[in-house]
């Protein structure tokens, strides 16, 4: 086994935030073990990615270089001007009209990420699940293994192998039984990610490339810890039989995301969390692609004011947006002191990490849900799209850290969750004694993370492992 040869890691990100930042965090992680990782982007992304990881090199002693691939020009795309990323689709409302040419796009993409190979010689390619085709460009043109990174945890990976064909197709309301997996888990056809309702031919037709594109790649890297999903991890790996390795949370140790690795906080909500009781205030948040409109904002509003809690809202409307009458009147004057509203872009891992906060109301996107349970923090959980139902059923029935806010639907379906739900799941996570027992099991799953990824802990070996393979299917070549 060839031990000590340096790496040279090749990372190709999906162009949202949910799936750029926790790669970023892994480039950095192989940086940290003395290998060599570059970032391949495109022009508009890269000043951000650069931003990240000019952090990064501060700590570690390896370089971690971008690079920098065109993405498809105007007419090639049909995509407008300045769409590079998921951002620029969700922030506009144009999902429906984009998505499947944004897709159509990086599917373009595949040339130049083959030059940059055949220039830079990597090891392994390290590629979104969105990129189907890597498998193949990596596999078969160069010979390195391919790995995939999709950002999904073993329960949510589980369950979607465990679908059979008769669930996706069963009427929307009725409740099925998830069928193998190790709990008694319910879900409704309607809770499933969009490619599995079978509704959209563009993106079953992605999704059946993807699957294939996955069986035939070197593995899954997956940003979680054993501990989390214990009887999940087994499964994936012993009863489905699929390869991989666990490295997360990658939001702990390698991130520079987190209060360990910065001096003074000296931003405004970090400071108005320090004015705060332990355990004080709720963190609401949706992630970066939540895009929701005036009626259920003012829900949220009506629902906060009246849980009587404290809390820090992120809210992805700008001051000039022309839609801001979605605060109910005079709701900042009478929540003054009480409630900060952010709009924009909050330090959320740093915002978690501080004692003050007692709860956060997410989506249940899958890096929230883990930066939670790594900061120890019990959820409220509002899925709204994606593999959110099933994150949220491992969060409220299976590791029981968190109440659901009771949503029954994806929100293409329109629902509207109301104050008095809303107002109702916060209190039972920031008042009482379920709320206490959620916050103690977290607390528990939060020193197991940080463990996980100290040396010796499962994370790290697992990594050192998925190292050792890489190593060896190198100096095999
Ligand atoms: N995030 C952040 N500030 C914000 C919103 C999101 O730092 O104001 C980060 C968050 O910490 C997480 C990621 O963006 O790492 C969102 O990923 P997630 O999987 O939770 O949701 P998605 O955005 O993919 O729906």
């Amino acid at each position: 086994k060839n031990n000590g040869k340096q790496l040279h890691i090749l990372f190709f990100p999906f162009m949202a935030q949910g799936h750029t930042i926790p790669m970023l965090d892994i480039a950095n992680l192989f940086a940290s073990r003395g290998h060599r990782a570059t970032i391949v982007t495109t022009p508009l992304n890269e000043p951000s990615i650069r931003r990240s990881v000019e952090k990064f090199n501060d700590r570690v002693s390896s370089e971690i270089a971008t690079r920098v691939i065109n993405f498809p020009t105007l007419e090639e795309a049909g995509l407008p001007e300045g769409c590079e990323n998921m951002d620029f689709i969700t922030s506009r409302n144009l999902c429906d009209e984009l998505v499947p040419n944004f897709f159509r796009a990086t599917t373009l993409l595949r040339p130049q990420l083959e030059s940059l190979m055949e220039e830079c010689k990597p090891d392994c390619l390290v590629a979104d699940s969105f990129f189907p085709w890597s498998t193949a460009a990596a596999a078969e043109k160069f010979g390195i293994p391919r790995l995939i990174f999709n950002g999904m945890g073993f329960f949510a990976m589980s369950v979607l192998a465990s679908l059979s064909a008769s669930e996706k197709v069963c009427s929307d309301g009725e409740e099925f039984l998830v069928q193998g997996i190790p709990d008694r888990i319910f879900l409704t056809r309607r809770q499933l990610p969009e490619a599995e309702r079978e509704e959209d031919e563009f993106l079953v037709g992605l999704f059946g490339e993807m699957k294939e594109s996955e069986s035939k790649s070197f593995g899954v890297i997956f940003n979680c810890f054993y501990e989390l999903e214990p009887t999940y991890a087994d499964y994936y790996r012993n009863q489905l039989g699929r390869r991989a390795w666990h490295i997360g949370p990658v939001s702990l140790g390698s991130s520079n995301r987190g209060s360990k690795n910065r001096g003074n906080d000296d931003q405004e909500c970090l400071k108005w969390l320090d004015t705060k009781d332990p355990d004080s205030v709720i963190y609401i948040c949706f992630g970066s692609m939540v895009n929701f409109g005036a009626a259920q904002l003012k829900e949220i509003a009506e629902g906060l004011e009246s849980s009587g809690q404290h809390f820090i809202w992120v809210v992805r409307k700008n001051p000039g947006d022309p839609n801001e009458d979605w605060l109910p009147e005079g709701f900042e004057e009478r929540t003054a002191g009480r409630g900060l509203i952010i709009r924009g872009w909050a330090p959320q891992v740093r915002i978690l990490e501080h004692e003050a906060i007692g709860g956060f109301l997410t989506h249940c996107g899958w890096n929230s849900t883990l930066e939670a349970v790594s900061a120890g923090v019990p959820l409220v959980a509002w899925p709204v799209q994606a593999e959110q139902f099933l994150n949220e059923k491992l969060v409220t029935e299976v590791a029981k850290i968190g109440a659901s806010v009771g949503v029954k639907e994806g929100a293409v379906y329109g629902g509207i969750v109301g104050r008095e739900q809303i107002e109702k799941a916060v209190r039972r996570v920031m008042v009482g004694e379920e709320g206490e027992e959620m916050r103690r099991r977290v607390k528990e799953l939060a020193a197991m993370a940080a463990q996980a990824v100290e040396e010796g802990g499962s994370s790290y070996s697992d990594f050192d492992d998925l190292i050792g393979e890489i190593q060896s299917e190198s100096c095999c070549r």
